[in-house]
């Protein structure tokens, strides 16, 4: 494959994948010597973190040297397989490098005409909603911006919302009504490794962030302990000094037995809660109900484990909770994080320095994806979009009467349900997603894409959607274009362009200026990162997300931002709360949750639960990952995790093929056998087709988070 020509040597840049945004050197063109050894796949745990330098050119990619930066504090010298195995990504041969319509190859005109007279069409019988637009939680900064400006002012519709909506959305709206203010981690990771004790729920770093477990392994080292909450042993939990394995969709009651135990035991922070908080006294009263044998028959979680885990955080002098998607993806996602975050905020926790409470986001840019726009319900800045004074702001810096403005639109499933209905968008432009594999209920997902007027699909390879699309728009990528971050701790990142694209590909923000050109005129809509990032920050004045003293050279020369950031002369916050908090009266509020079992349970027609997650390999939907060599050798294909006794029941062998049937749908895996898991519940990756057929899109009512985590189904062994 042809070899990319350089931009700059060495270019310091940050990872293509998850939020925590690995820094890395990217040079072009360098020899590839020592192929596969810093990049070689191990088959679980953390074996890709390693700090050692490696280059990469083995497989087809590009010869791309990628080494880990160790200023950047959330790697610190390592990398996992999938960051060291990146510049794979940006080989030749496996790129879209010409539009398609119809399937035909396009000159960037056909395409960006075709695209624009089709809008028109449809806005024409159907009106400014029969046009719809889906963004994606990897997307830079400035493209969420733009994407959501263009939505609202070119488009004019409401029907814009994001994938990020079936990552992290509960945990943030649990987080802004307990803070009043969702920022990931409101704390530099680094203040990890000082904790006495960390509770991670739901969470399974060890395969979806590697790095990050250094910062767990240097809290345990200092004498910390760790307690993890997952329905598997997974290479988190095992890392574990305590783990509690819950039934799938108990967490929240689990949380609440916690917290009846603080209480009963006499661990609160009396001082603490008088003095930052309100609303205990309800949730307290609430918590009388959950004893801890109640909680027991409820979750399966031992007593006499939720006491330890009690006494581990409540002994600690510096502790912190944290969650993830596994507390998270539940139709009472919002409800199950309030709760974990009572329970924080009873210990005292929330807003202490060393301690805290924070999400651990899960998609690339995750946090900077969920403050700029591309959200169905908000405005740049973290703002809502029902909000008067926020409309009358983000109108002004957009040149338009607020009154243009259209109001909040459906969410990411609910629009997705409603394409090429009567009542739905005719037409979808989407960038930066795969929902064909990632939504739930993928399967209803599929056939509402293929009943649309209009698919628009801007990627840069072929994944499963774009190969659905009417128009393909072939796009650059990560480490071809310049573009900010911003990172699981809330810190503004730099991604730079280290080397040229391919001849052929645009940029996302060059392709909203040619749309918005063929559909309204190109003002507003610049093509170059930094002056969309210069709009952005006074979009953002103001706003929760306040951007404003965040400068592309601010960002190079502190090795990244925390935002709040007012003026360029802030040094920003990593931790914002730690005066007050972002309430209306600086007092975090307690919420009165109550559990409720999972929207579908099991019977004798599906007697199982299955949960889903990540592997070390992949990313995702798989759409970048399995088209790298290295880690399809490490993790091939969709596999089904089941219990040995479970296993024995069913007749079915390790390596057996297994069908996993659902009320949706029905998948066919290879069967993996491990006591890892428990013995009621199966496990399946989502990096394939397969595990997303069979999910509930249930939706929090809070959050409209659809619940992933746990549906029922029965297994039969495949001929
Ligand atoms: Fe990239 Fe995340 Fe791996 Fe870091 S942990 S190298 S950001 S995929």
């Amino acid at each position: 494959p042809a070899v990319p020509a350089p931009v700059r040597a060495g270019t310091a840049t940050h990872c293509p994948y998850c939020a925590l945004q690995c820094g890395m050197n990217v040079t072009a063109g360098a020899a590839a010597g020592a192929a596969g050894a810093a990049g070689a796949v191990g088959a679980a745990g953390i074996a890709g973190d390693t700090g050692e330098a490696g280059t990469l050119g083995e497989t087809a990619g590009p010869a791309v040297t990628i080494t880990p930066r160790h200023d950047v504090p959330a790697n610190a010298g390592g990398l996992c397989q999938k960051g060291w195995t990146a510049g794979e990504l940006l080989g030749r041969d496996r790129r879209l490098t010409t539009p398609l319509v119809d399937g035909r190859p396009a000159t960037w005109d056909e395409a960006l005409d075709t695209v624009a007279a089709r809008i028109r069409a449809v806005r024409a019988e159907h009106g400014p909603d029969g046009v719809a637009v889906f963004g994606g939680g990897g997307l830079t900064n400035e493209k969420a911006y733009q994407l959501g400006k263009f939505a609202r002012v070119v488009l004019r519709t409401s029907q814009i919302d994001y994938n990020g909506r079936f990552c992290m959305s509960s945990a943030a709206a649990a987080a802004n009504r307990a803070f009043g203010m969702d920022r990931g981690l409101p704390f530099p990771i680094t203040d990890l490794a000082g904790a006495d004790a960390i509770l991670v729920a739901g969470g399974n770093m060890a395969e979806t962030m590697p790095p990050f477990v250094r910062h767990l392994t240097a809290m345990r080292e200092r004498g910390g302990r760790l307690v993890v909450i997952d329905p598997r042993a997974t290479a988190t939990a095992r890392r574990a000094d305590l783990h509690l394995q819950p039934v799938p969709g108990t967490d929240l009651a689990l949380a609440m037995g916690l917290l009846h135990i603080v209480i009963a035991e006499g661990r609160v922070d009396e001082a603490y809660v008088a003095a930052r908080t309100t609303g205990f006294e309800r949730v307290s009263a609430s918590a009388a109900a959950w004893w801890p044998e109640r909680v027991e028959r409820i979750t399966g979680v031992p007593v006499a484990r939720m006491r330890q885990a009690a006494a581990i955080l409540g002994d600690a002098r510096r502790a912190m909770v944290l969650t993830g998607r596994g507390a998270e993806q539940h139709a009472k996602g919002t409800d199950t994080v309030s709760a974990f975050i009572n329970l924080a905020l009873a210990l005292g926790l929330p807003g202490r320095e060393g301690s805290g409470y924070g999400c651990v986001t899960g998609q690339g840019n995750g946090q900077g994806g969920r403050e700029h726009g591309q959200k169905a319900d908000q405005l740049p800045g973290y703002r809502r979009i029902d909000d008067p004074a926020a409309r009358a702001h983000v109108a002004a810096v957009w040149g338009v009467d607020p009154g243009e403005l259209p109001g909040p639109g459906r969410s990411a499933y609910e629009l997705l349900d409603a394409l090429g209905t009567a009542a739905g968008p005719r037409a979808l432009l989407l960038f930066g997603s795969n929902p064909v594999i990632s939504a739930p209920d993928a399967g209803r997902v599929a056939e509402r894409l293929a009943s649309l007027d209009l698919l628009v699909v801007s990627d840069f390879v072929l994944s499963e959607t774009a190969a659905m699309a009417d128009v393909v728009l072939p796009s650059t990528q990560w480490a071809e274009e310049d573009g900010t971050m911003t990172n699981l701790e809330g810190r503004v990142l730099l991604r730079r362009r280290a080397v040229a694209p391919p001849p052929g590909v645009r940029g996302d923000l060059e392709i909203l200026r040619g749309l918005a050109a063929r559909l309204r005129g190109p003002e507003g809509f610049p093509a170059e990162p930094r002056e969309v990032f210069d709009e952005l920050r006074r979009a953002s004045a103001g706003g929760i997300a306040d951007y404003s003293g965040i400068t592309y050279e601010r960002i190079a020369a502190e090795t990244g931002v925390f935002w709040p950031c007012p003026d360029t002369g802030h040094p920003g916050t990593p931790r914002p709360f730690l005066d007050r908090f972002a309430t209306p009266d600086g007092r975090a509020r307690f919420t009165p949750v109550e559990h409720r079992p999972p929207e579908e349970d099991v019977d004798d027609d599906h007697p199982l639960y299955l949960t889903t997650g990540r592997v070390l390999a992949h990313y995702q939907s798989g759409a970048q990952t399995r088209r790298i060599a290295a880690l399809n050798e490490a993790a091939p294909e969709l596999f089904v995790e089941l219990h040995p006794d479970l296993a024995e029941r069913l007749e079915v062998e390790p390596g057996g093929r297994v069908r996993v049937v659902g009320r949706r749908g029905t998948a066919e895996a290879v069967a993996r056998i491990s006591p890892a898991i428990r013995p009621d519940t199966v496990f399946m990756p989502f990096h394939w087709a397969g595990a997303n057929l069979l999910t509930n899109p249930a939706l929090d009512p809070v959050s409209r988070m659809p619940e992933f985590k746990v549906c029922a189904v029965r297994l039969e062994r495949a001929a």
